[in-house]
């Protein structure tokens, strides 16, 4: 029965080849901000709403939308997390379904994700009656923010899960690959606020101030050297400090700079370490030359980490469905995604589905960021197959 169905729902047809891109297309046209996906969740639930769905849920850990397909066969409880947010970006393309929304866009590829989630929760919804097991559908608001995972997890997404499988569409991945690794694949992602606190005054009389742009531009240079001189250069570590921010005008001297940052690395102690490092060098840079440093994490995410079983599983499902050469290796990212919570929480897998357009690479989180549409009908089938494998019982 399972392969039957295997065959059934990995048989990709035009109609679901059409829907696929028009659902993916309208989500594409109206993206929204981390925290503010009212609409993408109305859009998400109003799609769920018209299957054979159970137990759907808005509002789950902020704007997160949730349902499940209950299979009528006795299986496992399979969790699909999709992410819905877009970027603070004014799209470059010249798409005809670019954004309506000036200054936001899907330029990570959440609008795919979520194209393939809806289509996978279609078909399966309509086979419930041969049907193994649960899927729940995560859909999941703040993900650009580290922001989204946490709380639905903590309004009980993942209760009752045995296993969880979720993708990201990959633009420097070719088209027709798909890359599933075993244990850690993207690093931890940690942003940070430094707050450097000095006195300000007027710029031809330093000797009365405490100048927070001086102070700031040598908490900078510090901070490259936790990197070079403080971690063994085999263990992997970004401090990127992405936004510096601080005085009004040449002849004023600031009293204050704000210094944004990110921390990424693969290993949990060197993350805790490296955290606490930062806040020390700062604080201690600061006070040296007679100001004072605030550290603040504002968001947080553990690397994302797959199960080496559950991999193999959708590895395998990926070698059924494209064959083998079209499942490639890949080096671990250092990028983050906060999926690393529901992979902190159950085994699971999150792989890479290739998407690079013909046209070139391009980047995620650029205004010119493109997929190849024939990335909706692979990674459909690969997560329906996923799927099936991950409900199967022993
Ligand atoms: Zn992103
Ligand atoms: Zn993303």
């Amino acid at each position: 029965m399972a392969t039957e169905l295997h065959e059934a729902l990995t048989r990709v047809d035009s109609s679901v080849e059409k829907r696929l891109i028009k659902t993916r297309r309208e989500l594409h046209e109206r993206p929204e901000l981390s925290l503010s996906e009212r609409k993408t969740a109305d859009y998400v639930a109003e799609h769920l709403d018209r299957l054979p769905v159970e137990k759907l849920r808005m509002n789950v850990g902020g704007m997160g939308v949730v349902a499940e397909v209950r299979g009528k066969l006795p299986g496992r409880s399979v969790l699909v997390r999709a992410d819905m947010d877009g970027l603070p970006l004014t799209e470059m393309t010249d798409l005809p379904f670019r954004s309506k929304n000036a200054g936001v866009m899907h330029a990570c590829g959440h609008d795919v994700h979520m194209a393939i989630a809806l289509e996978v929760a279609d078909s399966l919804a309509v086979n419930e009656h041969r049907l193994p097991g649960m899927v729940r559908f995560a859909f999941q608001p703040a993900e650009e923010r580290a922001a989204g995972a946490k709380p639905m997890i903590e309004a009980g997404v993942l209760d009752g899960i045995d296993r969880v499988v979720g993708l990201h569409v990959w633009a420097g991945l070719p088209t027709g690959e798909v890359s599933v690794r075993s244990g850690a694949m993207m690093a931890s992602a940690d942003g940070f606020t430094l707050i450097v606190r000095g006195k300000g005054g007027h710029g031809a009389v330093p000797e009365l101030t405490v100048d927070a742009v001086v102070i700031a531009a040598q908490i900078v240079t510090a901070l490259q050297t936790l990197v070079s001189r403080e971690t063994s250069p085999r263990a992997p570590v970004v401090v990127t400090l992405g936004s510096i921010h601080g005085g009004s005008a040449m002849n004023i001297i600031a009293g204050e700079v704000v210094i944004q940052g990110t921390l990424r690395t693969f290993d949990a102690a060197l993350r805790e370490r490296l955290l606490q490092r930062i806040a020390e060098l700062a604080g201690g840079i600061a006070s040296a030359m007679r100001g004072s440093c605030e550290f603040r994490l504002d968001s947080a995410a553990p690397p994302v980490v797959n199960d080496a079983g559950i991999a193999a599983l959708v590895a395998g499902a990926a070698n059924d469905v494209l064959g083998t050469n079209a499942v490639v290796p890949f080096e671990p990212l250092m990028v983050g995604e906060d999926v690393a919570y529901f992979l902190d929480a159950r085994p699971g897998c999150f792989f890479l589905l290739g998407g690079a357009p013909d046209n070139g690479p391009v980047l995620h989180h650029t205004a010119e960021f493109r997929v190849d549409e024939r990335c909706l009908s692979i990674g459909y089938r690969v997560m329906v197959a996923a799927v099936l494998r991950l409900l199967a019982p022993d």
